[in-house]
Formats: C-alpha cells, sequence, structure tokens
C-alpha cells in the first residue's frame, strides 16, 4: 500500500452487512471508488426489527454455556445466518470449520468478549474473500487497556501492518486484544471505534460510516417525522449530542479522528446517493446555528430544603456519598442558600425514588425533601446557539401556549442548552422545539 495515496476508510455496521443481497450493495460502494481502500465490518445485524443481532446471539451462547446449559438453538440460528450468507456469495468454503472451532470454544466457557467478537470475525472473513481482499485481523493491531478503551500502540501496529498490504483490506471491528493477549471487545456498537483508529493510523483522508440513516437528522424522525439530516457537524457538537441520547455514532470514535482532523462522512447504504452529514473540525455556523434537538431520558429531579442549608458542607458530601452507595449518578445540581436542587441521571423505579426522599429526609435531617416524576433532559446543540435571538423566551412561548413548562434551564459555552421536562411530554415538547428552531 502507497502511503501517499489518497485512503478512505469505509466502516459498514450491522444492517448494512445484515445478509448477502446488502453485502453485494456495499460490494458496489466499495468498487464505486478506487479510494475506498480500507473496509471495516459490523457483525451481520438485524434483517428486519423482530430479528436478532448476531452479535446478541453470540452473547446468548455464552450465558447459557457458563450455566452448563445448552446453547444450541442459538448457535444453530447464527450458523444457518452464516451459512447462508456464504451460499449466496458463493464463497467461505471453511467457514464450517471456523464455526466448529467457536462452538467448541465457546462450550469450553472462553469469555464474553471472545464470543462477542466473533460476528465481526466471521464477517469480514465473508467479506474479505467476495471481495477479492486482504483480511486482516483485528486481533494482530487493535489493543485495548483494561478499561476498554484505545491503547495508543494501536496506531503504529495498525499502520505497520497495513503498509505490508499491496490491494483492498477488510477488518473485522469491535475487537481486538488486552495486554494479556486475549480478546476484548470495545463496548456495544464498537467497531465505529475500529473504523477511527485504522483512519487514524494509515492518515486516511476520510472517515466513512455507512449505516441505515441518511445522516445525522436535526431530531429524532421517529418522533419529528419531518426532520432532515443536517450538512455538516463539528467533532464537539457531535460528542454533545452523544451525550444526550442521539447515537448515530460511538461516543469514543470522535478521538482518533479529531487529533488527526480526519473527516467523518455519514452515510447510508441504502441510499447511497443522499449527501449524508460531514462531522468536522469547524464549519460555518451562520448558515445553521443549531443542529441538533435531542433527548435523554432517566432523569428525575430532588429537592432538599434545610434552613441554613449552605452552612452544612458535610451534608452535602454524605449525600453524595449515599448516592454513590447506591450507585445512583447525578449530573447537575443547583445550588440556594436554604436549598438544593439535584438532577439524578440513573434511572430508577417510583417506589425506590421515593424510598430515597424518605430516607434522606431523615438521614440528612432536612426540612423538606421532595422527588420528581420520571424527566427527560432535552438538549439543543450548536456552535452557533448563542447568535440565536431570544431562544429561551420562544421555548417558553411555544411550550406555555400548550400549557406545558420545563424546569430546568441551563446553557454551557454557547454551545449547547438542556432543559427537562416530564417524560409524558417528551415528543409533544422535543416537536415544539424544533418548530422553534426552524423559524
Ligand atoms: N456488533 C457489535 C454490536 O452489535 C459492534 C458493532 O456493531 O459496532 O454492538
Amino acid at each position: 500500500m502507497e502511503n501517499k495515496k489518497a485512503i478512505w476508510v469505509s466502516k459498514f455496521g450491522g444492517t448494512s452487512l445484515a445478509n448477502a443481497q446488502q453485502i453485494k450493495k456495499v460490494k458496489e460502494i466499495i468498487f464505486a471508488d478506487e479510494r475506498r481502500n480500507i473496509v471495516v465490518v459490523s457483525a451481520p445485524g438485524k434483517e428486519d426489527p423482530t430479528d436478532t443481532k448476531i452479535t446478541d446471539l453470540l452473547l446468548q451462547c455464552h450465558a447459557l454455556a457458563s450455566q452448563g446449559k445448552s446453547f444450541d438453538e442459538p448457535f444453530a440460528n447464527i450458523s444457518k445466518r452464516f451459512l447462508t450468507i456464504a451460499e449466496e456469495l458463493q464463497v467461505g468454503q471453511q467457514i464450517k470449520e471456523e464455526l466448529k472451532t467457536i462452538y467448541k470454544r465457546l462450550f469450553q466457557e472462553e469469555s464474553a468478549d471472545y464470543a462477542a467478537s466473533r460476528g465481526e470475525y466471521l464477517n469480514a472473513l465473508i467479506i474479505s474473500e467476495y471481495f477479492g481482499a486482504e483480511f486482516v485481523d483485528a486481533e494482530e493491531i487493535i489493543r485495548l487497556t483494561s478499561a476498554g478503551r484505545v491503547d495508543e500502540l494501536s496506531y503504529d501496529l495498525t499502520a505497520k501492518r497495513l503498509t505490508k498490504c499491496t490491494g483492498r483490506i477488510v477488518i473485522p471491528g469491535f475487537y481486538g486484544t488486552n495486554t494479556n493477549g486475549t480478546i476484548q471487545t470495545f463496548s456495544r456498537g464498537g467497531s465505529d471505534i475500529t473504523g477511527a483508529i485504522v483512519a487514524r493510523a494509515v492518515q486516511a483522508e476520510l472517515y466513512e460510516n455507512w449505516t441505515d440513516v441518511s445522516g445525522i437528522y436535526l431530531a429524532d424522525p421517529r418522533i419529528v417525522p419531518d426532520a432532515k439530516p443536517v450538512a455538516q457537524i463539528t467533532y464537539r457538537e457531535i460528542r454533545e449530542l452523544s451525550c444526550i441520547g442521539a447515537n448515530v455514532l460511538h461516543e469514543d470514535a470522535i478521538g482518533p479522528v479529531r487529533s488527526a482532523q480526519i473527516p467523518i462522512h455519514i452515510k447510508n447504504t441504502n441510499d447511497s446517493t443522499a449527501p449524508g452529514t460531514i462531522i468536522r473540525a469547524t464549519r460555518d455556523s451562520n448558515l445553521q446555528h443549531i443542529v441538533g434537538v435531542s433527548g435523554k431520558k432517566g432523569y428525575r429531579k430532588l429537592s432538599i430544603e434545610k434552613f441554613m442549608l449552605a452552612t452544612y458542607p458535610a451534608l452535602k458530601e454524605q449525600l453524595q456519598q449515599i448516592l454513590h452507595k447506591k450507585k445512583i449518578r447525578f449530573d447537575l445540581v443547583v445550588d440556594a442558600f436554604d436549598a438544593m436542587t439535584i438532577y439524578l441521571s440513573t434511572e430508577i423505579e417510583e417506589e425506590q425514588a421515593q424510598a430515597l426522599a424518605q430516607e434522606l429526609q431523615l438521614v440528612l435531617d432536612l426540612d423538606n425533601c421532595q422527588m420528581s416524576e420520571p424527566l427527560v433532559l432535552i438538549g439543543l446543540v450548536g456552535e452557533g446557539l448563542g447568535r440565536e435571538e431570544h431562544l429561551a423566551e420562544r421555548i417558553n412561548q411555544a411550550l406555555g401556549t400548550q400549557k406545558r413548562y420545563f424546569s430546568l434551564l441551563a446553557g454551557v459555552f454557547d454551545l449547547k442548552m438542556v432543559m427537562t421536562v416530564p417524560v409524558k411530554a417528551y415528543e409533544s415538547t422535543l416537536q415544539a422545539i424544533v418548530e422553534v428552531v426552524r423559524t
């Protein structure tokens, strides 16, 4: 592989590779441009919404095996899917043997990570043969830290290994090895991270991320049906959006390409001519102030009252310890002199929520302690947000006409504005906000 030639790394997600027909589409895309030299693949995903992803089936096998139970049923399902794909593409003579080895290793109680990784592995074997490309195992080039993050060593290893290749390359996403040399996966959706690591290692001109939607939408089209994909988003904006529930791309996939300033192009395998969304370091935010409105469920507001509360610093610490022990996270704290509001960000059931409020009132000797109903944190993100005139006022007006109000409004660096609303008001609030943003 010649280093100076412009290289694109193209990653395809599970639905793009769910069956032989989809893989044929992917081949057309790859062969339509010489620069699509390195392909990173996910495991086959769902063929339709009722289907189960191969990764989930593999994890089921592992769970059953570790309880000493038979995993023949999910394994038969996995085998059938891969053998059908191989047969329809007329490749993959070795897949039967590979499946036997995997079955044996699962039986011998290999780790969950090993099990989960085999979907990407088998898919990459089949696809590389179908493309006439070289298969490079992620085991050789991707290193993970014990915390499941990318180990910097990966960049060098990948660059060195891939310079030895002369033609197209196919690499399985999602896994690598850890410091002990055993297989470890990233968190779910982690093939996006593999693609980003490879793109940085080879100094790609572009990192393409092919999926089943036509880019990043201003808002979830299931809630706002006429929402459109946005043309450009910055790395900062996309990270903020993933924090508040927009999940087109794994949030750890930004780091590797951000430092090398490699743009990410989100494209739709099922509509390959659609322009998609480009994620890059900068964009002209005058053209579009706000690029995303999204919501994240699982919040509750905890309101505490105690006369002279601000003079009891130890109480705050005690409160944090109690939440920590119960593994309840919190995101935002707003202080007043005699009161404090904390936004809990771990989903808890009604009964547990009320019991927690009672416990805190008693243990911390509070005058009052109230727990809200479940809330959604809605965020608006855009580097031009600070230039939107009277935004909060316009949102307030739009919601007010529907007799609904948000309970917290906060802004961060002219980049993000968040508010909370009750879960039952989420969809209509999101629709109202998108309307405001568009006008
Ligand atoms: N197959 C893995 C998952 O389902 C990783 C990926 O698709 O990126 O999470």
